[in-house]
């Protein structure tokens, strides 16, 4: 065995409270794309970039082009879960992995089985009529053209964090809770670059903090076990 993956099994043997945080590099392997590989979404090309589609602003002055781009690259209703995600819910399974803080929003830890699941940017699979409240499915998004509207006739929105907006207060709480209690947090498949989430990792204060990302992140110096490899490949190894 890889002394990195032997090194990352020991930790997990030892662990207790193991809190994992991941971004969008944790569904790669799902065959979702993430926001800064190089097949990612910053790197296609579009009338505005990524950040400025989904930004509050952008979705109240300009719904019908913010759908035409969220269904056909925020909605991926084929993708399943991959290794890492099944991992992770054998991990809580076990009583070793306490929460999965995610900055995803495709459900698909969810989907593999995991419970406690902190959603820091929520989820494309709930949405809301912004005028009586009514939740739908995202059946409802993926059937409906254009602008979907609700039976009342108000517009639907995802109920995505989008740019601009704050996050949920409960969740944020949760997070802090998990990573401040961990006995051991894992990183994975994020750049660290989309704040405040990423910030919330600071908050870790325990024994073993561990890294699995393709690319560096700010927080590499301070990891304990740095794997420079693919999520999915990697824990399932352990
Ligand atoms: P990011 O695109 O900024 O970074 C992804 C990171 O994952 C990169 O550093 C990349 O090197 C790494 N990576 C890619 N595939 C990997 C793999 N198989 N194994 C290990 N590492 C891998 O993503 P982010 O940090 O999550 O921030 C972007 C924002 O994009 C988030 O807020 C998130 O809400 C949103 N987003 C979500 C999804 C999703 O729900 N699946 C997809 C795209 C973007």
């Amino acid at each position: 065995m890889d002394s990195n993956i032997e090194k990352l099994a020991e930790i997990v043997r030892r662990s207790k409270r193991i809190v994992f945080f991941g971004g969008a590099g944790v569904s790669t392997e799902s065959g979702i794309p993430d926001f800064r590989s190089v097949d990612g979404l910053y790197n296609q090309k579009w009338d505005y970039p990524p950040e400025v589609i989904l930004s509050h602003s952008f979705f109240i002055r300009n719904t019908e082009e913010f759908y035409r781009f969220y269904r056909e690259k925020m909605l991926c209703p084929d993708a399943k879960p991959n290794k890492a995600h099944i991992k992770l819910a054998q991990l809580e399974e076990e009583g070793k992995l306490t929460a999965v803080v995610t900055q995803n929003i495709d459900g698909l830890h969810q989907a593999a089985g995991s419970r406690r699941v902190y959603e820091l940017h929520g989820s494309v699979l709930r949405n809301y009529c912004m005028k009586c409240g009514k939740f739908h499915d995202v059946k409802k998004i993926m059937d409906s053209k254009g602008i979907p509207l609700c039976e009342c006739g108000g517009t639907i929105k995802p109920d995505v964090v989008l740019y601009e907006e704050g996050l949920d207060d409960a969740t944020l709480r949760g997070s802090v809770e998990a990573i401040s209690k961990a006995d051991t947090l894992i990183i994975g498949g994020t750049s660290l670059n989309v704040y405040p989430a990423a910030g919330l990792v600071n908050y870790f204060n325990g024994d073993d903090l561990v890294i699995i990302n393709l690319s560096p992140t700010q927080m590499d110096s301070k990891a304990g076990l740095l794997i420079q490899g693919k999520i999915g490949e990697t824990l399932s190894a352990i």
